[in-house]
C-alpha cells in the first residue's frame, strides 16, 4: 500500500466531517495527520514496521489504528461509511475552485443543491444571490468554477500518472515474460497534463502478461481484456492501456504510441519521401519488407535522423534539427547542483530547516536556497523581521553541523499591489537571494499586473521571478499577464525565471520556455517545496525543462554554489 493513499484518504476524511458540520478539531486531527505522514521521510511499510507510526506526534491512537488497517487490508471502512452518507455529487462539487465544504453545505442544506449540473442550473436562476455569504459576484466566479471543472473532467496532472504508471512498468519488467516495457503517449512525452496511461510492452506469451497486468493491486476495474490489448481503470480514476507486441514490432509501436500524431505525421511524410512507408507495425520498403530496427534510435537513424528524445516529439522542429544534426543535449537530473525555494516550518512548510537541508544533502544537492514567505503572506505564516532573526540564527546553527551543503538565505517576497517588494530596504538587502512571487490580487488586468510584475522585476533586490503566471493545473487559471512584455523585462534586468516545479504549476509553461532560452534568460528549476517530499518535485521541472528545449547551460541552478552567489551578487549590484 501506497503512503500517498493513505495520505489522500486522511485529508478526504477531514473534508468529509467539514462537510457533515463535524466539531473541527475533529477534522483538523485528519488533516494534521495527512501533513504529517507527508512530512516523514520513511514509507508506509517502513512506519508500521519499525512501530515509528506510533511515536508521530500529531498521531492519536484512533487515526493510527485506521492507518494500520488501511495498510493491512488495502481498505478502510470508516472512510468508506462516511462517503456513502453524501450524495456523490455533492463531494464533486468540491473539486470547484474555491467553494469548500463549509459553502457546500449551505448550498446543499438550503437550496437542497447536490450535484454540479443542479448547482450550475441554481445559479442561472439567481438561487444563490438569496444566500447569506453569496453574492453576485460568488455566483459568477462558481458559474465559471463549472466551467473550469467541465473542462478538467478526466486529465490527471503528470505527477499522479507518473507514479500510478512507474509501479505497473515496473511490475512487467520484473515478469520473466516480458522483453521490453516502456511508458509512452503523452506521460513519455512529459506533458504537464494527461489523459491515460500507455503502455507498451513485449513477450512471446502475451496472455500470461495480461494476465499478470490485469490483477494488479493498483487495478479497479478492467474495461476490455484481449491477448494483445488491455485497458483498464486503477483506483486512483486514471485508465490504463497496454499493448503487447513480438519483440521485433516492439520499438516501432513504442515510437508510435509515444506520438505526437502531428511529430509521426511529419515523420510519415518524410519517410514517404524516402520511398518507405511507416506504421505502427514497421518501417517498409518497396518490397514491402520491414527494416530490422532494434530501437527508437535506429528507426530515426533510418530516416537521416538523430534520434530525437520523447520530449521534443511535438513536431516544434525537432525533425529538422535532427536533421541538421542540431538538437540540444537536455538537461538531466543529475545536472542540477542546488536546491532553490524551499519552505520551512517557518513559514508553511511542515519540516524544519535541518530536516529540509538534510534531505537536500541526501538529494546530492551542494547548495539549498531557504525563502520563506514575507510579511504580508498572512495566510502562509509570513516572517515579520524578528521571525526572520531567529531563522537566520538557526540556519547558522544548521550550517555550522552541516558543512558540506552551503545555504543561503533568501526569501519568498509577495510582490505588493503596486509591485514593491515586501520589506523595507534595510531588511531586504540583508538576504542571499530573493525570489518574487505575486499571492494576492489575481483579478486584475492584464496591464495593471504587467506592470506590477515588471516592477518588481525592476527592483534589483529580485533574483528570481516564482511562478510567472500563478497557475494552479487542473485548479486555477492563470492570471491576466503579457509574458512577452515580463521576458523582455527579465532578459533586460538580469533576472532569473523560476520553472516552478511543482507538479501543480509546472510555471513557467514549456510552451514558452524555448522562446526565455533564445532570450538568454536563465531559468531557475525550484521545487517550491512545502515538506521533504516536495523536494523531489524537482524532476517534474527538470521533465517540463527538457521539453522545453533546455540544456544545463541555459539554468542557474546547474550552476556551482560560487557562481549561483556571484548571479544574486551582479544582480544586486545594479542598485
Ligand atoms: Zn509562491
Ligand atoms: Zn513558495
Amino acid at each position: 500500500m501506497k503512503k500517498s493513499d493513505i495520505i489522500d484518504i486522511l485529508s478526504e476524511i477531514a473534508v468529509l466531517l467539514e462537510l457533515k458540520g463535524e466539531n473541527p478539531f475533529k477534522s483538523r486531527s485528519y488533516s494534521n495527520a495527512a501533513r504529517i505522514l507527508e512530512s516523514a521521510p520513511e514509507d508506509l511499510t517502513t512506519l508500521i514496521q519499525t512501530e515509528k507510526l506510533d511515536t508521530l506526534k500529531g498521531i492519536g491512537e484512533s487515526i493510527s489504528k485506521k492507518i494500520h488497517e488501511f495498510a493491512e487490508t488495502g481498505e478502510l471502512a470508516y472512510y468508506n461509511e462516511l462517503k456513502s452518507s453524501f450524495p456523490q455529487g455533492l463531494l464533486e462539487m468540491l473539486r470547484i475552485p474555491n467553494l469548500g465544504p463549509k459553502r457546500v453545505k449551505v448550498l446543499f442544506e438550503k437550496l437542497g443543491v447536490k450535484s454540479i449540473a443542479e448547482l450550475e442550473y441554481a445559479c442561472h436562476e439567481n438561487r444563490l444571490l438569496t444566500l447569506p455569504g453569496f453574492g453576485v459576484k460568488s455566483q459568477d466566479n462558481i458559474l465559471k468554477g463549472i466551467d473550469f471543472v467541465k473542462k478538467s473532467a478526466n486529465q490527471f496532472l503528470c505527477s499522479v500518472a507518473a507514479e500510478e504508471a512507474e509501479i505497473l512498468v515496473a511490475a512487467l519488467r520484473g515478469s520473466d515474460q516480458v522483453r521490453n516495457a516502456s511508458i509512452a503517449g503523452s506521460l513519455r512525452r512529459r506533458k504537464e497534463i494527461v489523459k491515460d496511461i500507455d503502455i507498451v510492452a513485449s513477450s512471446t506469451s502475451p496472455e500470461r502478461v495480461m494476465d499478470l497486468f490485469c490483477s494488479h493491486e493498483s487495478v479497479e476495474e478492467i474495461l476490455e481484456k484481449g491477448a494483445t490489448k488491455s485497458n483498464v481503470r486503477l483506483r486512483r480514476g486514471i485508465s490504463v492501456d497496454l499493448r503487447i507486441v513480438p519483440p521485433e514490432s516492439y520499438p516501432f509501436l513504442l515510437h508510435h504510441l509515444t506520438g505526437s500524431k502531428n511529430h509521426n505525421i511529419a515523420l510519415r511524410a518524410r519517410a514517404q519521401k524516402m520511398g518507405l512507408k511507416m506504421s505502427e507495425w514497421g518501417l517498409f520498403g518497396t518490397d514491402g519488407k520491414s527494416l530490422a530496427c532494434a530501437d527508437e534510435n535506429e528507426i530515426f537513424a533510418a530516416l537521416g535522423l538523430d534520434e530525437i528524445p520523447p520530449e521534443l516529439r511535438e513536431d516544434l522542429g525537432e525533425i529538422e534539427a535532427a536533421e541538421k544534426h542540431s538538437l540540444p543535449s537536455l538537461l538531466t537530473e543529475d545536472q542540477l547542483a542546488g536546491i532553490i525555494h524551499v519552505h520551512t516550518a517557518h513559514s508553511d512548510g511542515i519540516n524544519t530547516v535541518e530536516e529540509m537541508v538534510t534531505g537536500a544533502v541526501q538529494m546530492g544537492a551542494t547548495y539549498i536556497g531557504i525563502s520563506d514567505h514575507s510579511q504580508s503572506a498572512l495566510y502562509a505564516g509570513g516572517l515579520k523581521e524578528i521571525a526572520l532573526e531567529k531563522q537566520w540564527k538557526e540556519i547558522d546553527a544548521v550550517q555550522k553541523k552541516l558543512p558540506q551543503i552551503r545555504i543561503f538565505k533568501g526569501v519568498e517576497s509577495d510582490i505588493l499591489g503596486d509591485g514593491n517588494l515586501d520589506y523595507p530596504e534595510r531588511i531586504l538587502r540583508k538576504f542571499d537571494f530573493i525570489v518574487a512571487s505575486v499571492h494576492s490580487r489575481f483579478n486584475m488586468g492584464e496591464e495593471e499586473m504587467t506592470k506590477r510584475v515588471i516592477t518588481a522585476i525592476e527592483n534589483p533586490h529580485t533574483t528570481i521571478l516564482g511562478h510567472p503566471t500563478g497557475r494552479l493545473l487542473l485548479g486555477r487559471e492563470p492570471f491576466q499577464i503579457n509574458l512577452e512584455k515580463i521576458l523582455a523585462a527579465a532578459a533586460r534586468h538580469g533576472v532569473a525565471i523560476e520553472l516552478n516545479a511543482n507538479p501543480q504549476r509546472l510555471d513557467l509553461d514549456w510552451r514558452h520556455l524555448k522562446h526565455a532560452r533564445e532570450m538568454g534568460i536563465p531559468i531557475s528549476i525550484n521545487p517550491d517545496a512545502h515538506s521533504l517530499t516536495g523536494l523531489a518535485d524537482t524532476r517534474y521541472g527538470v521533465g517540463i525543462a527538457r521539453k522545453g528545449w533546455l540544456t544545463a547551460a541555459d539554468v542557474l541552478n546547474t550552476r556551482d554554489a560560487g557562481a549561483f552567489a556571484a548571479f544574486c551578487e551582479k544582480r544586486r549590484r545594479a542598485i
